[in-house]
């Protein structure tokens, strides 16, 4: 499943908010600058920090 460019082009991370890039093969949105994994669901990017997979390391819950 592809996303529409036009979308991804307005997606910023909500954490700081960097530039995010569309992995189709994980099917995950992830930030440039803080490599948070955002999930993407019936083509749909949840942009949001609780759903967010944080890079290893610290990890909340
Ligand atoms: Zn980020």
């Amino acid at each position: 499943m592809s996303l529409d460019p036009e979308l991804l082009q307005i997606l910023v991370c909500p954490n700081d908010r960097g530039e995010v890039e569309y992995r189709e093969d994980e099917r995950v949105i992830v930030c440039r600058s803080c490599g948070y994994r955002y999930p993407v669901r019936d083509g749909i990017p949840v942009m949001l920090i609780d759903e967010a997979e944080k890079p290893t390391g610290r990890r909340k819950r």
